[in-house]
């Protein structure tokens, strides 16, 4: 049996947003940040990386890096003036071409590594050279446009695993299942014409893009129908996501019947994140990872790949991310979550999940199911 592959690269960790706090640019009233005061930083990928180490769990793990995503792979997606220009001021000094991007001096070479790890996770599940696959890398990808960074995301890493997979191996029909808790407008963008990607994704109403809900928007020309958005209420947990689960995600993919599942696997919807406001937890993504795999076992002989995106709690997210790898691999370490029984305290009432079921509802009818 093989086992599940884990790809990550230190150097991915070395990419920084620059002089940012949070993601206010430093100046003005906005003091500059502490080591890691720039939300999108290393510490909770390399954290994550230490706990499946410290845990035994990387024992049960193919731990590898990949080759950088080539020009050819980003060409796929990206037009080659953005490239160059990314190059170009990546080269100099940084600076940010989008909207709350900033990257600093060598990060071109750095996200196209990101990139190409997430390109290793969707090749090495089709080569069959591994059960499935995670990839621990940054930055993240979701909501890179084709021609403009945004959002912490540089390079739109899946989009370029998905179409470099297609070149190679001839893949049809790919879901995507976005579950940070930013709406996945990249690669919404994308593929809103395509019928051959299922983009669905989960996220907090109005959060980031700011103001977005996008639950009428399902996708244009032959791709109408393959786009669905489930915006979620700011404070929803557990009940919100596994019913959104069994409503939305699960019948989608019933009727899509992909070839190959994608997670853009965000952790910010997590209890304790400062850019959204859901309230997650470690079993929460034990039991959409189970989910998946199982919707994979039943539709694309277990293919799946599952893909970091955010995640800003240092401190947690190695805890949810810990979760998600264990049950990719099918073990169970003696990791306990510290934050569990009061992040299950602190679940909404029955009255607000019951609202939300509600919504959840009305979604799955608008769309069809
Ligand atoms: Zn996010």
């Amino acid at each position: 049996m093989s086992k599940t592959a884990c790809f990550t690269d230190e150097r991915t960790f070395w990419h920084t947003g620059g002089t940012h706090a949070l993601f206010f640019p430093v100046g003005g009233w906005v003091q500059p940040p502490s080591a890691s005061g720039y939300a999108e930083s290393p510490e909770s990928k390399r954290r994550l990386l230490a706990l499946v180490q410290t845990s035994g769990l990387a024992a049960s793990l193919d731990l590898r890096s990949a080759p950088a995503a080539t020009e050819e792979d980003l060409l796929r997606i990206h037009p080659r003036d953005y490239l160059a220009r990314f190059k170009a001021l990546s080269d100099e000094n940084g600076g940010d071409l989008g909207d709350l991007a900033p990257f600093g001096k060598g990060s071109y070479e750095i996200a196209a590594l990101s990139a190409g790890l997430a390109l290793g996770a969707v090749d090495t599940v089709l080569s069959g050279q591994a059960a499935n696959a995670f990839s621990l890398s940054r930055p993240p990808g979701h909501h890179c446009l084709r021609d403009k960074p945004m959002g912490f995301c540089l390079f739109a890493n899946i989009p370029v695993a998905i179409e470099a997979a297609r070149a190679k191996h001839r893949v049809g029909r790919v879901a995507v299942i976005d579950w940070d808790v930013h709406h996945g407008n990249g690669t919404q963008s994308i593929y809103y014409d395509d019928p051959n990607t299922l983009t669905i994704s989960l996220h907090q109403e109005n959060c980031f893009p700011p103001g977005y809900s996008g639950a009428d928007e399902r996708g244009a020309g032959r791709g109408e129908g393959a786009n669905v958005n489930i915006p979620l209420l700011p404070g929803g947990g557990h009940d919100a996501y596994l019913y959104a689960f069994e409503r939305i995600v699960l019948p989608a993919l019933e009727r899509f019947r992909p070839e190959l599942i994608v997670v853009a696997s965000g952790l910010d919807a997590s209890a304790v994140d400062p850019l959204a406001r859901m309230l997650l937890h470690s079993e929460s993504y034990r039991a959409m990872t189970q989910l998946v795999r199982d919707a994979a076992e039943r539709h694309c002989k277990g293919r799946l790949a599952i893909v970091h995106e955010g995640g800003y709690s240092e401190a947690y997210v190695p805890f949810c991310g810990h979760a998600i790898i264990e049950t990719l691999a099918d073990v169970r370490t003696k990791v306990a979550d510290p934050m569990l029984d009061l992040a299950i305290a602190q679940q909404p009432s029955a009255r607000f999940a019951a609202f939300q079921r509600q919504l959840i509802d009305e979604m799955a009818a608008a769309a069809g199911y």
